[in-house]
């Protein structure tokens, strides 16, 4: 899984820093997450190919966080796309889209409606699932929750080879079953198996205030994304706009047992962001700055 920022900028776009947007890459598709002012500049910029995104999670219909979304959907229009699109948001957004995109799109959305203050799965398949989960800002807003699933066990090709394993038992070898030949003899898994690579996991956290209540959607994540738009001398201004400071995104990160934090959403008050990750590395050593571009290997 790998996480490659389009832009983390807080509300305005600022000092070439463009407002929320990322690529979650599972190997088989992308994920958009939210979709920015600027995102398709940055897709092309970063060699990120929209063709393969099927499905897009806005958080909060906040412009910085969607005003992006219009000019993608279109453009995928114009390139004649006909493979449909997920889009996971607060129902509202139907409205907005239809009302900009006045003509007959070559494929179908297909709207998935995020349901306030509600935690829910939203696709579970035997590769990956994603959950959203409310967060605490302004207004609606949904976090979500990334897992791609491992296989308990991986093969060995030699082995399979040499035990005259079939095909379409792979699947079972993966989940840990032993394999018995027609003539009775059993070949044990651990003969042929060594054990698999686990779940992978990321949480997106933006925009939100310190919000205790998430800890029990994203406890032992590998790595969480959390907003930290301002300081904590500007804690103040934090609490009155229903947003978090690096202290707070590395205090979430370190109660919730996270491996990893990367932290954005900067406000745009800050032209160097460097105090942010001193702050957040106080609390929570294995902090990462959200720097657009970037590729994070999660
Ligand atoms: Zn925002
Ligand atoms: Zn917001």
């Amino acid at each position: 899984m790998k996480l490659t920022i389009l832009g983390c900028n807080g509300a305005l776009p600022a000092y070439g820093r463009f407002p929320s947007s990322q690529i979650l890459d599972l190997g088989m598709e992308l994920f958009l997450i939210d979709c920015g002012e600027g995102a398709q500049l940055q897709m092309g910029a970063y060699s990120v190919k929209p063709s393969r995104i099927n499905n897009i999670f806005i958080s909060h219909l906040h412009g910085d966080h969607y005003f992006g979304l219009v000019g993608f959907i279109n453009s995928q229009g114009l390139l004649g796309r006909t493979k449909e699109m997920h889009i996971y948001a607060t129902a509202k957004l139907k409205d907005i889209i239809a009302i900009q995109t006045d003509w007959p799109l070559p494929f179908e959305i297909i709207y998935h409606d995020l349901q306030d203050g509600v935690s829910e799965i939203l696709i579970d398949n035997p590769k990956f699932q994603v959950r959203c989960f409310p967060l605490d800002h302004s207004v609606p807003t949904h976090g979500f929750l990334f897992t791609k699933k491992g296989r308990l066990r991986s093969l060995l090709p030699d082995k399979i080879q040499e035990f005259e394993i079939p095909k379409y038992f792979y699947s079972q070898l993966a989940e840990g079953k032993d394999y018995t030949k027609q003539d009775g003899t059993i070949v044990l898994n651990c003969e042929v198996t060594q054990s698999g690579k686990g779940n992978k996991t990321f949480a997106y956290c933006s925009d939100t205030g310190y919000f205790e209540d998430v800890l029990a959607a994203i406890f032992d994540v590998d790595t969480l994304y959390h907003e930290a738009t301002y300081l904590e001398n500007e804690l103040d201004k934090a609490i009155a706009r229903k947003h978090a400071t690096a202290k707070q995104a590395a205090t979430i990160a370190k109660k919730a047992n996270a491996k990893k934090l990367i932290i954005g959403h900067y406000s745009s008050k800050y032209k160097s962001i460097d105090e942010h990750l001193i702050e957040a590395k106080e609390i929570f050593d294995n902090t990462e700055l959200g720097v657009q571009g970037q590729v994070y290997e999660l």
